[in-house]
């Protein structure tokens, strides 16, 4: 069965991104907007709501893709967990809810690349129009946008009292908006987190623009190909339950299904390698080399120390009659730490003398965790772990199809710690964790090293343990870069390089990571689109 259906525009993928574009392409009510979801589940999910449903979802198939990396070099073999959100707000509906924007630099560097309009003097107002925060200062922050952002209260919690303190000992001051000024230092995360509940991109942008008339939402609705006339693209073919339908845009089709499936979406619709197309029985419409290349996360081990001092983490916390309290907290207050990011503080620092601003991050969780089957579960043992990575990763990768059919996975190859920055910086940072841990006031509550463990000393040993124990912080990006140069996908405005009518909006756009998550610029990167995409639509108007 088919149905033929015309808009002006078609956005795919309600993730952080695409939520964004898709309200903001419809606010005017001059547009027939069609938004299409694979996803079944939407904002109200019980557990996306609750902020520490985050461990529930990260890898429960009804919210999640739970794709795997192909084992490689850098992963000792081993295929590492890419959970990507599947459902309205994307992975913004499962992420560990830390705002970051990242550094003034990384956008500065984007431009240098020459991206003209991302450098951060360009970005900035748009960071601060997106979002409603009440701290920091008026000239890096907004105060009036969608998107709910607040910060971790301090609540003088012993633990974190002593983790800011120790900090400070090692020359890391605490750092009241790590989004403003400067990055470095320790601070509480901000989180997008609101009366207790995830502020996702669905929460923010689409439930108040759930009754506008041009605005067509379809939930489970998987993107298959798309439908390219020539060199133009002219809709989706997608499925819904098993049927096939068809829809057609007027005007563009912006492509926001996230850095994993955008470039799948792309390659399936024969745009990429033609030669890789070939091989899975695609014909090839147009030949774009770095379709699917430049892939780059945060690769990261878990540091994971015992505390030996009672009634001081989340472990002590989640059960019993704590537990109780904590539940009752929750429901009345919107409080505690089931309302909680997992990882309420953050440092970002330096590895070495001679750089300007910090190269590497540790997130620290104030408790332990272990795996039960696939299922993380909060251990019974007290404990910190952190989460330790550098922030401008340089190894690359790539995520191509295996098969013509939607349904199969993409080879995810990462290539992690294939460049000597990336080794080096990832020793620094367990150095600089265990130096933490052995600082006053934390030194004298800190028991047994339990991962990498005591025993592991040399650098070629701490990368041996990286290798065959570490994952990602979630953070694939880049595999549609924008840019000008033989492997860009798309120009600076997101428009994918010799097809009219399509662009992409999302992570998978980001030439090189951001120093930090990438929740705020993807939705920054969803703002912006939809600002030129508003614009050129204006021109084309004018000028008819
Ligand atoms: C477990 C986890 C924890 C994280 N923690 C943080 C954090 O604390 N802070 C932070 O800043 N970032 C975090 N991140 C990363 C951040 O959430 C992502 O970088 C960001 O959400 C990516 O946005 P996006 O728009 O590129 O893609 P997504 O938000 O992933 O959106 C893509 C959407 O497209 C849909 N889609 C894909 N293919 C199709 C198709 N063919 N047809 C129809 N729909 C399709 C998907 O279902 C999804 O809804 C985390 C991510 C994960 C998974």
């Amino acid at each position: 069965m088919s149905d033929s259906t015309a808009y002006d525009f078609i956005v795919v993928g309600a993730g952080s991104a695409g939520a964004v574009v898709a309200s903001r392409l419809s606010e005017s009510g001059l547009y027939r907007v069609l938004l299409l979801e694979a996803g079944t589940k939407g904002s109200n999910h019980f557990w996306a709501r609750v902020p520490v449903g985050t461990s529930k979802m990260i890898d429960d198939p009804a919210v999640n893709w739970c794709y795997k990396s192909e084992p490689d070099e850098g992963s000792g073999g081993r295929r590492i967990d890419v959970p990507r959100g599947k459902m309205m707000g994307g992975s913004s509906s499962i992420n560990g809810m830390v705002y970051m924007r990242g550094q003034a630099q990384d956008y500065d560097h984007w431009a240098q690349l020459g991206n003209r309009g991302w450098s951060y003097q360009d970005v900035l107002p748009i960071f601060q129009r997106m979002e409603r925060y009440e701290g920091g200062s008026d000239k890096f922050r907004g105060r009036n946008g969608l998107l709910r952002v607040n910060d971790t209260p301090r609540n003088k919690v012993p633990l974190l009292e002593k983790i800011i303190e120790a900090a400070g000992g090692i020359g890391l001051p605490f750092n009241s908006d790590q989004n403003g000024e400067t990055q470095e230092g320790i601070g509480m995360s901000q989180v997008t987190i609101s009366g207790g509940k995830r502020q996702s991109s669905a929460v923010c942008y689409l439930d108040p623009a759930r009754d506008r008339k041009n605005l067509v939402i379809e939930q489970g609705a998987m993107a298959e190909t798309l439908i390219l006339e020539g060199k133009r693209c002219v809709g989706v073919r997608y499925s819904v339950g098993g049927v096939r339908r068809e829809a057609r845009a007027s005007r563009e089709v912006i492509v926001s299904g996230g850095s994993i499936n955008s470039p799948k979406l792309l390659e399936l619709s024969g745009i990429g390698q033609s030669e890789l197309l070939r091989s899975v029985g695609i014909t090839p419409v147009h030949e774009l080399r770095g379709v699917g290349e430049n892939l780059r996360d945060h690769y990261s081990p878990r540091l994971k120390f015992a505390i030996a001092a009672r009634n001081m983490t989340f472990n002590d916390n989640a059960r019993g009659w704590r537990l109780a309290r904590e539940a009752v907290k929750y429901a009345l207050f919107g409080t505690g730490f089931l309302a909680s990011t997992a990882v309420p503080v953050r440092m970002y620092f330096r590895t070495r003398e001679g750089l300007e601003t910090p190269d590497a991050t540790i997130s620290i969780l104030p408790f332990l965790y272990e795996m039960v089957g696939r299922q993380r579960r909060i251990a019974k043992r007290q404990g910190i772990t952190m989460n330790a990575n550098v922030l401008r990763s340089e190894s690359t990768g790539s995520i191509h199809i295996k098969s013509s059919d939607p349904a199969v996975p993409p080879a995810i190859h990462f290539n992690f710690l294939s460049t000597e920055h990336d080794r080096a910086g990832i020793v620094a940072v367990i150095r600089k964790g265990r130096e933490l841990m052995a600082t006053s006031p934390l030194k004298e509550i800190t028991g047994e090293e339990i991962a990498p463990g005591a025993k592991l000393q040399s650098d070629a040993e701490l990368l041996e343990w990286v290798r065959n124990n570490a994952e990602t912080t979630y953070h694939p990006v880049g595999t549609c870069k924008m840019g000008s140069d033989p492997l860009a996908v798309v120009d600076r405005e997101l428009r994918v390089h010799g097809i009219e009518g399509l662009r992409v909006a999302d992570a998978s756009i980001m030439p090189t990571l951001t120093s930090g998550n990438t929740n705020a610029p993807a939705i920054m990167i969803g703002e912006k689109c939809a600002e030129m995409v508003l614009a050129s639509a204006a021109a084309r108007k004018a000028a008819a």
